[in-house]
């Protein structure tokens, strides 16, 4: 069985447009467009670049991109002086606070500062919380983009068995609460799990956010199983690969997506759609 391909660069630009065509709506009845704030502070190379592909994402879909860009050396007082007006800003819609932060900025304090009604990463604890209990309200990005994925698929999620490869706060757990309220069975693996192989070879859906160059073997995936592919590594030979085995994988898969092109463009897209929620329950169109 050849795999069919979940065309995430596709999905994303659609979803964009979407959100474009929502703007457009808002701003023909005379609404403001809505308003990303995003604070990246320090030069990281891999920040900068997300940054600037979410501002040119904000910019495809006439969100207003609010950039603030801050020196290493920014205190963690100030930064928590930027969030404390962002918040009480009626022209914001949403706050980002690109992560990682210096070293003497405690990352947790700041996330926590955001107002959980502007949490467009939907990383607050009052988010997760609501997302755990089933009632969600800005829902992580990378997990909201993958059941977008998912839904496009076509496939009935409802009673399958779905394994999740890692626990990550952004990624692993969230996921698991997502597929949950879809009425999935869900197994949350992570390093001290025994036979992962196992696990996977059992699995309809295999959602894999190990942060390891192709670690989920091809041979262990479940013909006709769907394969969501998170990661986003650096092979032997510097090619941009995921964490699950392609090439094997997509030999046996129903469905998978690529890396690059998979995931990662959905999670930009996501931020957009928290953001676009968001300026809608403050004022609806
Ligand atoms: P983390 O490092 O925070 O989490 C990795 C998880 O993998 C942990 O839960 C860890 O377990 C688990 N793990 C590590 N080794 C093993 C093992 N041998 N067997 C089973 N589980 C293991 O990573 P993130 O969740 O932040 O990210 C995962 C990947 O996804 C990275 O490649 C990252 O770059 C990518 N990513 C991509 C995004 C996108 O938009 N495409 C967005 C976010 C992340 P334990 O908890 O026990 O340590």
């Amino acid at each position: 069985m050849k795999s069919q391909i979940i065309d995430g660069k596709k999905v994303a630009e659609d979803l964009i447009n979407r959100i474009k065509e929502g703007v457009d709506r808002r701003l023909a009845k005379g609404l403001r467009a809505p308003g990303l704030a995003m604070i990246l502070v320090g030069d990281n190379p891999a920040s900068k670049v997300y940054v600037r592909n979410k501002e040119k994402a904000c910019e495809r879909s006439g969100i207003l991109s609010m950039m603030h860009r801050l020196p290493e050396s920014t205190s963690e007082q100030e930064l928590l002086a930027l969030i404390d007006r962002l918040n009480g800003d009626a022209a914001v819609d949403g706050i980002l606070v690109q992560i990682p932060l210096p070293q003497h900025i405690d990352a947790e304090a700041v996330l926590n500062s955001i107002s959980p009604d502007k949490d467009a990463d939907g990383f607050h604890p009052d988010n997760m919380g609501r997302l755990a209990i089933g009632a969600p309200r800005f829902r992580p990005c990378t997990p909201r983009g993958i059941m977008t994925l998912l839904e496009h698929t076509g496939a009935e999620l409802a009673g399958i068995d779905a394994v999740i490869v890692g626990r990550s706060n952004i990624v692993g757990r969230p996921m698991a609460l997502e597929l949950i309220q879809v009425s999935a069975t869900v197994t949350v693996c992570h390093s001290k799990t025994r036979d992962l192989p196992g696990k996977i070879a059992a699995a309809d859906l295999v959602v894999a956010a190990v942060g390891r160059a192709e670690f989920v073997k091809g041979d262990w995936i479940k013909p006709g199983a769907i394969v969501i592919d998170v990661g986003i590594n650096r092979n032997e030979e510097g090619k941009l690969v995921g964490d699950v085995e392609f090439g094997a994988a997509s030999e046996r898969a129903s469905w998978i997506t690529p890396v690059p092109g998979g995931v990662g463009p959905m999670t930009v897209a996501s931020l957009l759609e928290n953001t676009f929620d968001s300026a809608e329950s403050r004022d609806p169109s």
